[in-house]
C-alpha cells in the first residue's frame, strides 16, 4: 500500500518523516516515475495528474490545497473519493490575513496610503469597531475560523451559507433572501465561497450593488468570483469604499491591469493563506486512519456541490 507524494520535495521531506513514524506501513513515495502504479491507495497533489487512471488502485485524492475547483472533477473516477485540505496552518493564516484586511479597511489604510502618497496629512473621521459591521460570504471551515479572530474586536458579525448555520456571536443567514438581509447590512464583505458553477461571478455589480454606499471588499475566495470591473466602476463611483483582494482573475495578474494601481484596492499575490507541511501531514496521516477504521474523513468533497 503506497502514499503518492506529487507536489515540491521540501514539503514532501516533512510529510515523509510524519508517515514513517505515524503510518510505517504505508509506503511513502514522491517517485511516480518508477511506483508500481497498482500499489498506489493515496495520493496528494495540487492538480491531478494527466494519467490518474493508472492508479487503478486508488482510494483518495488528497487536494494539497482548500478549495477543489483546479480539479475537473468529471475527470475523476467515482469510486475515488476527492479530499480537500482541512488543517490548522491554513486556518491560522486566514485568520490573520482576515483581520488584518478588516482592521485595515475598518481603519481607513487604504485612503491614508493614498493620502501619504499625495502628502497630504488630513485625518478621516472615525467610525467605532462595534458600528462596523462585517459579513462573510461562506460559514465553512476557514469562514468560522475567521469569524472566531474577529470576535474580541467587537465588530458586530454576520455570514451567509447554503445551509442554515447556528454560530454562536454570529448572525447566520442561508439563501436569497438570507444573502440579501446581509448585504444591507453589510459594511466589511468578506468572500471565503469555494468556486463552483453557482459561484463563479457571483460578487457582481447587482451584488455589490446591495451593500450600503462605502462598504468595503474583502476577498480571499477565488479570483473567478469577482467581476473585476463591476468592482472598479463601484469604486470609481464611490459606492464602494475600499477593497483589499487576495485573488485575481488570472493570476498573476497582467501587468498594466487596473486592480495594480487603483488607489483605492491593496492587492496581494494569493498569499491569504498557504498549507502549512507540518499541520497537513497530521491532517492526511488523521484523514487515513479514519478511512482504515472505517470513519467519517475531514474533507470529503461532495461532487454534486463541487465543494
Ligand atoms: P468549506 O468548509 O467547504 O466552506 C464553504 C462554505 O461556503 C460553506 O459554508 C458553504 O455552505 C458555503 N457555500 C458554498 N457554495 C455556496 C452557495 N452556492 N451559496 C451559499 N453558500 C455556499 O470551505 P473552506 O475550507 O472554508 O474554504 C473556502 C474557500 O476559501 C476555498 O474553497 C478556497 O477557494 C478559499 N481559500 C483561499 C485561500 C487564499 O489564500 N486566498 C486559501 C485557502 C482557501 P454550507 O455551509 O451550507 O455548505
Amino acid at each position: 500500500m503506497t502514499f503518492l507524494f506529487n507536489s515540491d520535495a521540501k514539503r514532501g521531506a516533512i510529510f515523509a518523516e510524519a508517515f514513517a513514524k505515524a503510518l510505517p506501513d504505508i509506503a511513502f513515495t514522491m517517485d511516480a516515475a518508477s511506483v508500481n502504479p497498482n500499489t498506489v491507495r493515496y495520493l496528494i497533489t495540487w492538480t491531478a495528474p494527466t494519467d490518474l487512471s493508472r492508479y487503478r488502485n486508488l482510494e483518495i485524492l488528497f487536494s494539497i490545497g482548500a478549495g477543489v475547483d483546479q480539479f475537473d472533477l468529471a475527470s475523476i473516477p467515482n469510486h475515488v473519493k476527492l479530499v480537500r485540505m482541512v488543517e490548522d496552518g491554513i486556518a491560522r493564516m486566514m485568520q490573520e490575513y482576515v483581520l488584518l484586511a478588516a482592521l485595515a479597511l475598518h481603519r481607513n489604510i487604504p485612503a491614508y496610503l493614498e493620502q501619504q502618497r499625495q502628502g497630504v496629512w488630513s485625518p478621516i473621521a472615525q467610525m467605532q469597531a462595534d458600528r462596523r459591521r462585517i459579513g462573510v460570504l461562506g460559514l465553512g471551515t476557514l469562514a468560522q475560523a475567521v469569524l472566531e479572530r474577529l470576535k474580541p474586536i467587537g465588530f458586530p458579525l454576520a455570514g451567509w451559507s447554503r445551509s442554515p448555520r447556528d454560530l454562536e456571536g454570529v448572525t447566520c443567514h442561508h439563501g436569497e433572501a438570507g444573502l440579501e438581509a446581509m448585504l444591507a447590512t453589510t459594511d466589511i464583505l468578506v468572500c471565503l465561497l469555494p468556486l463552483t458553477d453557482e459561484t463563479r461571478g457571483f460578487l457582481n455589480a447587482d451584488l455589490l450593488a446591495k451593500l450600503p454606499t462605502g462598504a468595503a471588499l474583502v476577498h480571499v475566495g477565488r479570483g473567478p468570483q469577482l467581476d473585476q470591473a463591476a468592482l472598479i466602476d463601484a469604486l470609481d463611483r464611490g459606492r464602494l469604499g475600499a477593497a483589499m483582494i487576495d485573488v485575481t482573475d488570472p493570476e498573476p495578474l497582467p501587468a498594466g491591469h487596473d486592480l495594480w494601481s487603483h488607489p483605492k484596492i491593496i492587492l496581494t499575490p494569493h498569499i491569504a493563506s498557504v498549507t502549512q507541511p507540518e499541520t497537513a501531514a497530521r491532517a492526511v496521516i488523521d484523514n487515513i486512519k479514519r478511512h482504515l477504521a472505517g470513519e467519517e474523513i475531514i474533507g470529503l468533497v461532495d461532487r454534486m456541490r463541487g465543494y
